[in-house]
């Protein structure tokens, strides 16, 4: 049976670049140094690791716009979002204990400010609108004179709804208001991603989405801004994240950036096709189908639908059956239902939120798979509903 991956928001397959580059490294012998030093060592060895790391340092600057030196490494997008916030709150230079937040984060973010929340931060959560958009006005209408922070991620991972992000950043401009954006599933789908632009002090990146290698990330921290590093060690990364930095890891990140920077504008463009595709195929066949987001801006290949009466994790289950893997906003833990907390901030009732499918496009992903995939989702739909 064919298999179909449309779950590349999750994760996504190491591009072949990306596999070489990095077996280039692995296994090399000492005597070849081939970047198996560590980069703070001065002598040979080490200085080749280096410059691995800051060649791949510069290609992710160069693809954001902004400067080398405002680039600290780290193992993920997870790790990013709490050194971005939890480091901006150790700093000791904020000018408040309120910050203002999406309630529609990734729990990396979410986490975090759970954690200021219980240090006694006071956290105002603001829902998107039902597109799944954040209103820079409810941004606004929720800042006070003692606010510090703020988190709007660039694109949501479970909608694809793209934020208004610089017009956000624009009301904090000159308030003394830090902005911190989570751009992991906007790096490489999104045409430009521009933390400059959008004015945002940090900017949280992944090398996996973007067929990179797992357990790598970026975190862009504007020249300047507070940053108090949370791993305690030795200098590297500004100072901003003690450890021996992943070459490894870092290496395939650089070469995925550099693989997006050639290919990005042909594979969005290609994306969108298969994504509309795809939702036309479903609606064809399932006609009570709801596109989320439908009216938002959406990165390129994510197409999240409410199936009414097929619950979401026996959909994924069934699909799987067949090959198919895709995610559900909702899963069930241990006998109760957790919904999407994406589509209930979105004002979704929970029959909606617990009926959602996310299917999420990329590299390998063919015409030639929508039509059998649309028919499998109907099948399993149609047996889900018979239960
Ligand atoms: N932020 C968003 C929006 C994500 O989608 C993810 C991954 O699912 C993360 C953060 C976490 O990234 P990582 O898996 O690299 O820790």
């Amino acid at each position: 049976m064919p298999r179909y991956y449309f779950d590349h928001n999750a994760t996504t397959p190491l591009h072949p670049e990306v596999a070489s580059a990095m077996a280039a490294l692995l296994g090399a012998a000492p005597a070849a140094g081939l970047g198996f030093g560590n980069p703070s060592s001065i002598h040979w060895a080490g200085r080749e690791a280096r410059r691995l790391v800051e060649d791949a340092r510069e290609s992710l600057a160069r693809l954001i716009a902004v400067d080398p030196g405002e680039i600290v490494f780290t193992s993920g997008g997870t790790e990013a979002d709490n050194l971005a916030i939890l480091g901006a709150a150790a700093s000791g230079r904020l000018r408040g204990r309120h910050a203002v937040a999406a309630s529609f984060e990734h729990p990396a973010v979410l986490g975090a400010y759970r954690k200021l929340a219980a240090d006694g931060w006071d956290i105002t959560w603001v829902d998107p609108d039902a597109n799944g958009v954040v209103q820079a006005e409810a941004v606004e209408g929720s800042l006070r004179p003692d606010t510090a922070l703020v988190s709007v991620m660039a694109a949501n991972n479970e909608t694809g709804a793209v934020q208004p992000v610089a017009a956000i950043g624009r009301l904090l401009r000159g308030r003394g208001i830090l902005f911190h954006c989570d751009g992991v599933q906007a790096l490489g789908k999104l045409a430009e991603v521009r933390p400059r632009e959008w004015r945002a002090d940090y900017l949280a990146l992944s090398a996996h989405k973007i067929n990179g290698p797992k357990g790598v990330g970026a975190l862009y921290v504007r020249k300047g801004a507070p940053m108090q590093g949370l791993t305690l060690g030795g200098p590297q990364e500004r100072e901003s994240r003690g450890g021996t930095e992943n070459v490894l890891g870092i290496v395939g990140f650089g070469k995925a950036v550099e693989v997006w920077t050639r290919f990005g504008a042909q594979e969005r463009a290609r994306l969108a096709v298969l994504r509309d595709a795809l939702a036309a195929a479903l609606l064809a066949r399932i006609p009570d189908l709801v596109v989320n987001s439908a009216l938002a801006p959406r990165i390129p290949n994510t197409l999240n639908v409410t199936l009414p009466g097929c619950k979401g994790d026996l959909m994924v289950m069934g699909l799987d059956m067949r090959e198919a893997a895709v995610s559900a906003g909702s899963a069930c833990a241990s006998g109760s239902v957790k919904f999407s907390h994406v589509l209930l901030a979105m004002g979704k009732g929970k029959d909606a939120a617990a009926s959602s499918l996310r299917f999420s496009l990329g590299l390998g992903n063919t015409e030639s798979e929508i039509g059998p995939l649309a028919e499998h989702v109907a099948r399993v739909a149609a047996s889900v509903r018979g239960m």
